[in-house]
Formats: structure tokens, sequence, C-alpha cells
């Protein structure tokens, strides 16, 4: 099973999916009242001339938080930072990166809630008064130092506020949670990006792509890019729904979105559990993926189509969930 394929194209070149990326918060698509708000919040500083407060965003993978982040940097007129908390393994590591900030720059810490605890302990001083407590040397000749840092915005982006830490939560004065998005939106999306990348897909064939990509823009990008391809393998100037058809048969998606390691994940829990109530570690075994990724990736995705449920007691497969799959309860 390859679960990452979904998210993470070593096909795309970067630079082309940072042309796709939008820059400022007109061009981000949806989440009207959250855009309504950073707007505000960004001017407000602005005005002060001081950094602007640290913003928390939450939610599942591919919903556009780093596109969010660099969009504060970028209407905030500041350099864009960028680190994510598995690859900060010492205090110095961050350290480094505090001592190098610019005045007012936007420091992004991808995957905060990964973040060790004493590194996160440094972050705390750092966040609320702009000072890096550090110790020098080791043993009974190690000291403590204090040292100023720039006034700095933190952007930090989880998949799961539950993970953090409240002393840590507690430091972000904004917070910010992106949810899926409608099928409306992921089309506007779906077309702007078609724009950007020089092809085009008609009205219809951009509603059957957005219904198909799981509330999610990174899907919805990835499955334009390989739309695009059956497009040119077709000899079709133009995206339009047939092409989407086949796009979608030969990916094995299906009209809601989900793809084969969903189905699976659903039909384990019906043969092997008699649907359920599964525990996660259970569910993690029986189909060799790490329980991170189910939680994170798979289960939302299903959870919001009211497929699958979560007790205390495990997962359960809904009557809907059944029916999806053509199967009696
Ligand atoms: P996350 O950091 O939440 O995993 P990203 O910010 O990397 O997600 O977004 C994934 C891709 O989806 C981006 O490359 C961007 O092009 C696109 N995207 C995300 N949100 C939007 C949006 N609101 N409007 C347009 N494109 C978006």
């Amino acid at each position: 099973m390859q679960t990452n394929n979904r998210f993470l194209d070593p096909n795309i070149p970067d630079e082309m999916v940072a042309s796709i990326r939008p820059h400022t918060l007109s061009d981000f698509i949806g989440h009207e009242g959250l855009k309504q708000n950073l707007s505000v919040f960004i001017s407000g500083a602005k005005s002060r001339g001081e950094a602007m407060d640290h913003v928390l965003l939450y939610g599942p993978p591919g919903l556009g938080k780093t596109t969010l982040a660099h969009i504060v940097a970028n209407e905030l007129g500041t350099n864009f930072r960028a680190t994510s908390a598995p690859m900060l393994t010492k205090q110095g590591d961050l350290a480094a990166i505090l001592t190098s900030l610019e005045p007012m720059d936007v420091l992004f810490i991808d995957e905060i809630h990964r973040l060790p605890t004493a590194i996160e302990e440094v972050l705390y001083s750092a966040m609320e008064d702009f000072k890096l407590d550090i110790m020098l040397g080791e043993g009974p000749s190690a000291k403590s130092v204090r040292i100023d840092l720039p006034p700095f915005t933190l952007v930090g982006a989880t998949t799961r506020t539950g993970l953090l830490s409240n002393p840590l939560r507690d430091r972000f004065g904004i917070d910010l949670r992106l949810s899926f998005y409608s099928p409306k939106d992921l089309a506007k999306i779906i077309v702007r990006s078609a724009n950007i990348l020089g092809t085009s897909i008609d009205e219809t064939g951009a509603e059957m792509l957005a219904q198909s990509s799981r509330g999610t823009p990174r899907i919805a990008n990835r499955l334009l890019k390989r739309a695009r391809d059956f497009a040119a393998a077709l000899g079709r100037s133009e995206i339009s729904a047939d092409t989407i058809k086949t796009t979608l048969v030969q990916l094995h998606i299906d009209e809601c979105g989900l793809d084969e390691i969903d189905r699976e994940y659903m039909c384990t829990i019906i043969k092997h559990y008699a649907g359920g109530p599964v525990g996660i570690e259970n569910l993690s075994a029986a189909l060799s993926e790490p329980a991170d990724t189910i939680e994170d990736v798979i289960e939302p995705y299903l959870m919001q189509l009211g497929f699958i449920q979560r007790t205390p007691r495990g997962r359960i497969i809904t009557d809907s969930g059944y029916a999806h799959l053509g199967l009696e309860k």
C-alpha cells in the first residue's frame, strides 16, 4: 500500500507546486471567515509596526496550512522561514534558527505536535518574551544564558491539536482551524490550477473532479494533473467529463473520492472484526499502516462522509458505510 502517494507525488517538480500555491489571501479559495479575520490581524500588526501574534493552524494534510503560512509572510511583507518539528532534534537546532531571524519574520514549524519536550520548552520564552534561554556547556560548569531575539511570528501547523501540550497551545494568540473544502470551492481551485498549468477543464469535469477530491485541495491538484495526462493520452485538448471518468476508473477512485486504501480499511473492519468496534492498534497491524497515518489521513474523511465512527471502544462501520460498499450488515 502506498498511502503517501496520495499526498506526495514525486513526479511533480517543486517549482510546479510553488506556482500553483496561492500567494495572497485573495488567491486563497474558500474559508471566507478565516481569511477575513486573518486579514484584520495582518493589517493590525502592520499598522502598529509589530510582529503579528503567533498563529496555530490546525487541519488534516493538504488543506492549505503551509500555503497560509506563506501567505501570512507575504502579506506582512516579511521573510518566510520554514522547518518541521521532526527535523529539530536538539535545542541548538531551534536556537540556530531563532537567532538568525530578522525582525517581524514569520517562522513556520510544521507538525508542531511532534516537537520534543526539551525543544518545546525553549519555545515558551521565545514566543512570550522574545528571549532565548539556553544552557552552555555540560555538567557542573554548565551555565544558562539569555539572548534577546527579534520579534517574530511563529506559525505552527498540526494535524492534531489534541497532541499539543497546554503551555504551548496557550502561547498562540490566533487559532485557525481548516476544515474540508466544499465541492464548489474545490471546483474553483481546480479551474484556477488548470489555468496556471496552461490546460483547460470544462465545468462538468471540474465538478466531477471536485466531488472525488476528498475535500482536499492537494488531492484536487494531483487528480487534475493526472487527468491532464489522460486527456493528452486520449488526444483531447480540453479535460472534460469523459476524461475525468477514465482518470477516476484508472486510479480506482470512486465517486465519493475513496481509493483502494479507504476500501481496504473499511473491508478489513467488516471482514475481520464484524464491522467493529476495533482498536487503532489492531487496525494498524492488519493494514500494515502506521496508526498516525490511519488517524490523520484515512479516517477524517471517512468520518466526514459518515461511513465510520470513532467510539471509545474502537472504530465501527456505519450503515451508510456498508451501503456505500454495497454490503449487507
Ligand atoms: P498542508 O500544509 O495543510 O498539508 P498545503 O498548504 O501544502 O497543505 O496545500 C496543498 C496544496 O493545495 C498547495 O500546494 C496549494 O496549491 C493547494 N491549496 C491549498 N489550499 C488552497 C486554497 N484555499 N486555494 C487554492 N489552493 C489551495
